[in-house]
C-alpha cells in the first residue's frame, strides 16, 4: 500500500459510513425489497397458490430467461440445489471427476459431490478471480487424455465428466476460451453463475456459454427470492428434464401418481417466485445504482497501491461484491480488523477447496494464483444505498 495503510482504512470508513447514511452498521451485502413485493406476496396468499405450483414460478422463469437470453429457465428451492440437478443432465455421475475453482463458495462442491463426482482443482486468473484458461489447457494436456468419445484422467483413471466455472462476486471470467478448450476435450461445461445475474461477456450473459448453467437467489444475492435459484440452458430437452427430475420425476396424469424415476423435492415455491418477480422489476436499476458504488470504490482507491477489481474489457460486472487486492496477509488482516471494528463489514474470501477437510484430498495444480489471492483480496460493503431507493421506485 503506498502511504500509510491505516490511513487508507480510516479514510475508507469515513468514505463508506457516507455512502450508507443513515446506517450505521454497513452490511457487506443486504437485499432490497423497494418494488412491488409485499403486494405480489399477498396476492399469493389470496390465490391460495404458495407452494410449489403457480403463476409466480411461470413468470419468475420466463423473466430470468428473457433477461440472460437462456431459451429456458427451470426455477429451484436454491442455487445448490438448481447445480446438482444441472450436473446430473450434463453426464456427471458416480466417481466421474469435475474440474472446478478452489476459489469458490463451497456450495459448488457441495453440489458436485451429491452428484457423486469428485472435484479437481484448477488455477484461477489474478485479474478475473475466476478458472483460467491457460490453467486448465495445461492441466489437461498433463493429466488427460481423450478416448471413447471422453475424456479420462491419466493419473487418477477416472473421467473427467464436466468443469464448472464460477463468475467469482460477479466478474466474468474468460468463458469464452473455456467454453472452447471444454469442447475440444469432450467436457461438459456447466456455468455456476451464482453470483452473476446481471453480469456480460459482450452482449452475451454469463451462464449461456455452456451446456447449462445455475444462479442463485439467496438473500446476499444480486436480488433474492429469500431462497432460490435456477437452471438456464438453450436445449429444450434439457429444460424438460430439469423440470422433470426437479418436481419429483412425476409422469403427466389428471389423477394418478407416477413417477418414473428418482427425483427431487426441488420446485421453488410459489411464494418465493412471487417476490422474484418483484426483484426482477428493480434489477435493471439496481445495476445502474451498483456500478455507481463500484464507481465511487474506483475513484477512491485510484493512486492508493490497493487494486479495485475490474472486468475485463468487453465484459461488464453485476458489481455484486465489490472487491480490492492488499498488498499482503498482514495488510489484509489489518485492513479487516480495522474496518470491522468501526462497523464497517469486510471480509476476506473464502478459504480456498482445497484446504477444507472433505475436499483436501483432491487432486489440483498447485494453485498458485489461487493461494496468492486467497490471501490478499477483500469484499467490501456493496448494497443499494437507501439514498438511492427513490431511483428503484421511479
Ligand atoms: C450462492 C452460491 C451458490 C448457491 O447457493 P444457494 O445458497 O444454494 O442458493 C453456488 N455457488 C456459488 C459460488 C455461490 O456464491
Amino acid at each position: 500500500m503506498k502511504g500509510d495503510g491505516e490511513s487508507i482504512a480510516r479514510e475508507l470508513v469515513d468514505m463508506v459510513a457516507g455512502l450508507y447514511a443513515p446506517e450505521r452498521k454497513v452490511p457487506l451485502h443486504r437485499p432490497v425489497f423497494e418494488g412491488n413485493e409485499k403486494q405480489y406476496l399477498v396476492d399469493c396468499i389470496d390465490s391460495n397458490f404458495v407452494s410449489s405450483v403457480g403463476a409466480k414460478v411461470v413468470e419468475f422463469e420466463q423473466r430470468i430467461a428473457e433477461f440472460t437470453g437462456a431459451g429456458y429457465a427451470v426455477a429451484t428451492v436454491n442455487g445448490t440445489a438448481a447445480l446438482h440437478v444441472a450436473l446430473q443432465l450434463a453426464g456427471v455421475g458416480r466417481d466421474d471427476e469435475v474440474i472446478s475453482q478452489a476459489l469458490t463458495f463451497v456450495a459448488t462442491c457441495n453440489a458436485l459431490s451429491y452428484a457423486g463426482a469428485i472435484p479437481v482443482f484448477v488455477d484461477v486468473d489474478r485479474d478475473t478471480l475466476g478458472l483460467s484458461p491457460v490453467a486448465l489447457r495445461a492441466f489437461l494436456e498433463a493429466h488427460a487424455e481423450r478416448r471413447d468419445g471422453g475424456c479420462w484422467n491419466i493419473t487418477s483413471g477416472r473421467r473427467i465428466a464436466a468443469c464448472v466455472p464460477m463468475h467469482t462476486f460477479g466478474i466474468p471470467l474468460r468463458i469464452a476460451e473455456v467454453a472452447v478448450i471444454c469442447d475440444e476435450w469432450g467436457i461438459a461445461l456447466v456455468e455456476d453463475a451464482a453470483e452473476s445475474l446481471g453480469s456480460w461477456v459482450g452482449d452475451r450473459h454469463t451462464g449461456t456459454f455452456g451446456r447449462l448453467a445455475t444462479l442463485s437467489f439467496n438473500g446476499n444475492k444480486v436480488i433474492t427470492t429469500g431462497g432460490g435459484g435456477m437452471i438456464i440452458t438453450d436445449d429444450a430437452d434439457l429444460a424438460k428434464r430439469a423440470k422433470h427430475l426437479t418436481t419429483t420425476a412425476k409422469v403427466p396424469h389428471p389423477f394418478e401418481f407416477v413417477h418414473d424415476e428418482i427425483g427431487y423435492n426441488y420446485r421453488l415455491p410459489n411464494l418465493n417466485a412471487a417476490l422474484g418477480c418483484a426483484q426482477m422489476e428493480l434489477l435493471p436499476q439496481m445495476l445502474e445504482i451498483k456500478a455507481g458504488v463500484a464507481q465511487r470504490y474506483r475513484d477512491f482507491f485510484a493512486g492508493t497501491g490497493v487494486s479495485f477489481v475490474e472486468p475485463l474489457p468487453g465484459a461488464t460486472a453485476n458489481w455484486w461484491l465489490n472487491a480490492i487486492v492488499l498488498g499482503s496477509e498482514e495488510e489484509r488482516d489489518a485492513f479487516l480488523q480495522y474496518t470491522n471494528s468501526r462497523e464497517v463489514m469486510t471480509r476476506p474470501v473464502w478459504r480456498l477447496m482445497s484446504r477444507l477437510p472433505m475436499f483436501q484430498q483432491c487432486q489440483h495444480d498447485g494453485l498458485e494464483t489461487s493461494r496468492w489471492l486467497e490471501a490478499r483480496v477483500v469484499n467490501l460493503p456493496s448494497s443499494v444505498p437507501e439514498s438511492e431507493f427513490p431511483r428503484l421506485r421511479a
